[in-house]
């Protein structure tokens, strides 16, 4: 175990205000195996119990001045900011990501609870023009009640803030849930928040093992007390909670897979276009739901393209995720690493050929090699589903009409890239994607001052920026009549 602050490291929940449960599931380090802490066991009852205080605490929460919520979501900011290197090596720990990538998602992450402790003094209502001279018309914005929101263990700190900083920002109180497999960057999260000085109550964070997940999922969406779902996960359990959730109607936020385009067209310039593939493909070792899924390379520039990024591909450094320099850690768990075999071994036999990697690391564990795979056709199974691995799989395509229908051929519709020099299909491209985030010329688009969200069955709401607040908040129409 390699520097874990240990006075980060809980291992109860946290439930209005107290520390509670009794450790029992394992927290492991993928790259090692070693065990590096147990957080409890929860199940319906006391994720009930979290409800329970969490609407309790709703009133006075929701009563406060905007300035005050926001105050101390600041100083929120400020704990996680002074504690960014002990959490980032724990989430290394508990996630396998390298420590440069872990303190990125501290900033990321923390960059959420900043922007919407600002964003909370200007949840701004509206006036609307009379149709009679006495009356007028208003709306304002409310907060909701409890909100439940739902994390994965690809980014365990950010996924968390995303949700949990505009809920609150805007007056709600919230039960979390984060992953099984990170549930400790979850807990020394609350940890800070309770130093901060958010009260009992208002954020309660809940663990479990992965079977009792659907146990804490049932009764968050079966409760009538919580008005709201937030969930970043797959797609076959995003449907399933929006389904649970139809009993009582609540409003679901979702942020689900994606099967990412990342087009070259031929007036590309190159090397950006590689550095971009690098970035978009093989952060977090290819596990995260904007990571390019399908490269899809012009044929003037597919031979040049593929060499180019074979070269950069051939210098990562594979290894545990707090040595120097390694660019790329361990997948998340033996499930992980079987979905990538099983997606190589199904393209090469369909006909890919594999130009790098292409097989487990002699590192051992969950350790894969990076990848690339050529001559890859839209019959196998990485076309179509989400590797979640570090394997870039090239397709080649010849004109721009073809390289849109073959970007658009998924039910998901999350982030898309594409690499031009040409002002028009800039354009034309943009708006021919049937995606909710696009790329020019750029393979990172993640900010907390842009709108993050899918279309088709990659969700529905978007996080971060000012539409961010909009999921959060009740729009109250009042006609103010015999004036
Ligand atoms: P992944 O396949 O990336 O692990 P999941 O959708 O399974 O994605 O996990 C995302 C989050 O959803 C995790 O916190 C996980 O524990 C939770 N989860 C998994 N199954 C359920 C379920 N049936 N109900 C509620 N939450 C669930």
């Amino acid at each position: 175990m390699d520097q874990i602050a240990q006075s980060l490291v809980r291992q109860q929940c946290y439930v209005n205000g107290e520390w509670t449960g009794q450790p029992s599931v394992p927290v492991t380090d993928p790259a090692t195996g070693d065990e590096l802490a147990r957080v409890p066991n929860f199940g319906a009852a006391e994720t009930k119990a979290a409800i329970d205080a969490a609407h309790a605490a709703f009133p006075e929460w929701a009563a406060k001045l905007a300035k005050e919520r926001s105050q101390i979501l600041r100083r929120w900011f400020d704990l996680v900011q002074a504690h960014s290197e002990e959490l980032a090596h724990l989430m290394s720990a508990e996630q396998g990501k390298p420590l440069t990538e872990a303190r990125g998602e501290v900033a990321y992450g923390a960059s959420f609870i900043e922007f919407f402790a600002e964003e909370a003094k200007r949840v701004y209502g509206e006036t609307i023009p009379s149709p009679r001279a006495d009356a007028r018309i208003l709306v304002i914005k409310q907060p909701m009640g409890v909100v439940a929101a739902i994390t994965p263990w690809n980014f365990p700190l950010a996924m968390i803030t995303r949700k949990v900083a505009p809920a609150l920002a805007t007056g709600n109180t919230v039960v979390c849930k984060p992953a099984p497999d990170t549930p400790l960057t979850a807990l020394a999260l609350m940890q800070l928040a309770e130093e901060a000085g958010v009260p009992a109550g208002v954020l309660n964070m809940v663990t479990s093992d992965m079977e009792g997940a659907a146990a804490i999922g049932a009764e968050m969406t079966s409760n009538p007390l919580v008005r709201m779902i937030g969930f970043t996960g797959s797609t076959r359990v995003g449907k399933l909670l929006m389904e649970q959730a139809a009993g009582t109607v609540k409003k679901v936020a979702l942020e689900l897979g994606g099967n990412a385009p990342f087009i070259v067209f031929d007036d590309a310039d190159l090397d950006r276009a590689v550095a971009g593939a690098m970035a978009s493909k093989y952060r977090n070792t290819g596990q995260t739901c904007v990571c390019a899924n399908r490269i899809l390379v012009q044929d003037g520039v597919y031979d040049q393209f593929a060499a180019k990024l074979a070269e950069k591909v051939r210098e990562m450094k594979v290894g545990r995720a707090t040595e120097a320099e390694v660019m790329q850690g361990p997948l998340i768990n033996e499930k992980a690493l079987e979905k990538v075999e099983a997606h190589v071994a199904d393209a090469v036999e369909k006909g890919a050929k594999v130009l790098t990697g292409g097989k487990r690391h002699s590192l051992g564990r969950t350790f894969y090699e990076p990848t690339i795979l050529t001559d890859v056709t839209s019959e196998m199974r990485l076309a179509n589903e989400e590797t979640f691995g570090p394997v870039a799989p090239l397709f080649r395509f010849h004109t721009e009409e073809e390289a849109i229908a073959t970007a658009n051929d998924t039910p998901s519709g999350l982030a898309a890239y594409f690499y031009t020099n040409d002002l028009g299909r800039a354009w034309r491209v943009s708006e021919g994607l049937e995606f909710g985030m696009v790329g020019v010329n750029e393979g990172v688009i993640s900010t907390e001052l842009a709108p993050f969200g899918g279309v088709k069955e990659s969700g529905l709401g978007r996080e971060g920026s000012h539409h961010g607040i909009e999921e959060f908040v009740e729009m109250k129409y009042i006609m103010m009549s015999g004036l």
